[in-house]
């Protein structure tokens, strides 16, 4: 008999078959399936790692850029959705909070700054190896 453990909705998150939003991932000890609200999509998983159960809600900040170039404008343009003189102003003045959530959910959004070189900082402690952030990035479906 599977006896469900947790149910976690994911209602941000949207699912690679009818990419409509709302997943859910069942945990049952530490397996469990992925599986979308509203089509038959779904994926076991044989083992959630410590990222995808952290409940904590991290925030991701930017650090202050005094001469913004044009390429980390278009990348941070990504996470922050102001305008280009906006964010360059927002960077120029100071550290700036770009996202707020849970960890696997920061991921993408620390990926993209890690890849592309933008000093950033992340409260409370954040401390997971690069291939949790990589696989956590891939499968945090976000609009990027
Ligand atoms: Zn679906």
């Amino acid at each position: 008999m599977y006896d469900i453990k947790e149910i976690i909705e994911y209602p941000d998150e949207t699912c690679p078959k009818c990419g409509k939003k709302g997943m859910m991932h069942i945990h049952h000890n530490s397996t469990g399936i992925m599986k979308c609200n509203h089509c038959n999509y779904g994926v076991a998983t044989t083992e959630f790692w410590p990222i995808q159960l952290d409940e904590t809600i991290y925030s991701l900040i930017i650090r202050k850029i005094d001469n913004i170039s044009s390429k980390e404008l278009n990348v941070i343009k990504k996470i922050i959705n102001k305008s280009y003189p906006e964010i360059k102003e927002l960077l120029s003045s100071g550290d700036y909070i770009c996202y707020k959530g849970k960890a696997d959910h920061i991921a993408k959004y620390l990926k993209l700054l890690k890849d592309n070189n933008i000093s950033y900082e992340i409260n409370p402690k954040y401390d997971y190896p690069d291939n949790q952030i990589e696989y956590a990035s891939s499968y945090s479906y976000i609009d990027i």
